[in-house]
């Protein structure tokens, strides 16, 4: 790291806290018709900041909050990074369990509080003044001082709320506005996102794996209508006695996905990834403790990081059927539903898990019933190889901004934003989370620590540089 960066760092610390602040102070609701003013106005000063940095900028207009687009200008035989963000907030409700008002920014111990502090004003907002810091060093360092990497930024504001506007935007829709193609607008050799968090307080993560999902409803039906249990009982099958035969065949006593060829396309960790996890001081114990629960239970042969991030699962979210209310009813129910999902990792193909699931269901279905399976939505899984030559360039810029090395850890949630750059651009993603897990992102009393907000910034101008060095 050169001293022109961290003396510039420094000198435009309270700068930063003070734009950063006024950002938060725009309550951008995006999701709340209320506050279209107020969205547009963060999205609007935040192309500003671009245009005064000397960017190239647009307001990309869509059918919802508008997309902030802003560039550098092209290095020929260069490298491109893609940054992501949104500059759209969760609703503050309720607002009388925050401490200080939710869109009043307000520092107590080290902690900036507002909606938006984390999540993701103050995590994108790092990028920003990253790359402010590079440029203004140019020189500084001695070498040519020109930005070796082309950077692009796509910010949006529709996070919170489907991205309905960014959906449109990169299926082309808006194709006509731009003069070129949407892939040829967006074309980066990997996207940077800051919107998740570290490890821990110290320990500094890249997250280079995320789970994909399928979400199912299944109906199952008996006879014509409701009949006496004591009448019936005996006679016909009963579609909640049914429906549970066939969840529970689903998996077995050991966590283990009974259905045929699940695991197929499973890619296994390596020995490297499971090392990692193990290095990371994960407590069994202390996991008890926190759920209320006496033992763990997964996938057997596998340790608990191992199965959260890395191992493919099934969960029942909800079941109805029969009587709910107060008191005794003999009841044979005509109908019962259960929904429920598949968290799956790379290799599997949703569809192939669907069509694979009709197949065992329609085999085990008992007689007298029938059965419906509904696919709600699916998206695969994604992850970026640990020895990717961009994960070692993240790291040192992370290492230059943090003092500490980050540790690599996955993650059993979706990012569907990472799904579309991969899937309908082709691009790869690094997350570099700059937030901690008590966040409260989505709560009350929001929060994200200043001196992360720093390291953040001071690890975004090393990324650059880092990015153009890889080999
Ligand atoms: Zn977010």
């Amino acid at each position: 790291m050169n001293d022109g960066i961290t003396d510039y760092l420094s000198q435009n610390k309270q700068r930063f806290e003070a734009d950063l602040f006024e950002w938060l102070r725009m309550a951008s609701i995006g999701t709340d018709s209320a506050y279209d003013d107020q969205t547009r106005q963060a999205a609007v000063w935040l192309a500003e900041k671009f245009k005064n940095l000397g960017l190239e900028t647009d307001l990309i207009e869509t059918c919802g909050q508008p997309l902030v687009y802003a560039q550098t200008p092209p290095v020929a035989g260069g490298k491109t990074v893609l940054v992501y963000g949104h500059y759209d907030v969760q609703p503050p409700d309720p607002v009388e369990l925050w401490t200080t008002p939710p869109f009043e920014p307000t520092v107590r111990n080290g902690n900036v509080y507002a909606r938006g502090a984390t999540d993701d004003k103050g995590q994108m907002i790092t990028h920003l003044f990253g790359l402010e810091a590079y440029l203004a060093d140019r020189g500084v360092d001695g070498s040519d001082g020109s930005l070796p990497v082309q950077v692009k930024y796509l910010i949006e504001g529709e996070e919170e709320s489907g991205g309905a506007g960014l959906d449109a935007f990169l299926k082309g829709e808006y194709d006509k506005d731009i003069g070129m193609t949407v892939a040829e607008k967006l074309d980066a050799d990997i996207v940077v996102i800051s919107d998740c968090s570290q490890y821990a307080p110290g320990k500094p993560a890249i997250t280079y794996g995320l789970k994909g999902i399928i979400y199912f409803e299944l109906f199952v039906y008996g006879p014509n209508r409701d009949l006496h249990s004591g009448a019936f009982g005996g006679t016909v099958n009963n579609p909640a006695n049914a429906l549970a035969q066939m969840l529970t065949q689903i998996k077995d006593d050991q966590g283990r996905i009974q259905v045929p060829g699940f695991y197929d396309d499973v890619v296994e960790l390596t020995e490297e990834e499971r090392g990692q996890f193990g290095g990371l001081g994960f407590s069994d114990d202390d996991f008890k403790t926190q759920l209320g629960v006496e033992d763990l239970f997964g996938e057997a042969g596998f340790t608990t990081l191992e199965r959260r991030w890395g191992r493919p699962t099934f969960d029942i979210n909800g079941m109805w059927s029969g009587y709910q209310g107060e008191g005794a009813k003999t009841v044979l129910p005509a109908e019962a539903g259960a929904k429920f999902s598949f968290r799956l990792v790379p290799a599997q193909d949703p569809n192939k898990v669907h069509e694979a699931l009709e197949k065992m269901l329609a085999e085990i279905c008992p007689a007298g019933i029938r059965f419906e399976l509904k696919n709600h939505h699916g998206a695969p899984g994604f992850v970026l190889p640990l020895g990717s030559p961009f994960m070692a360039a993240a790291s040192r810029a992370i290492e230059s901004g943090f003092g500490t090395a980050p540790v690599f850890v996955r993650s059993g949630g979706s990012i569907p934003v990472v799904n579309q750059f991969k899937h309908m651009l082709g691009i790869d993603t690094l997350l570099l989370g700059w937030g901690q897990d008590d966040d409260n992102l989505h709560s009350p009393d929001e929060k994200f620590s200043l001196a992360d907000f720093h390291k953040g910034i001071h690890s975004s101008a090393c990324l650059w540089g880092e990015i153009a060095k890889m080999d």
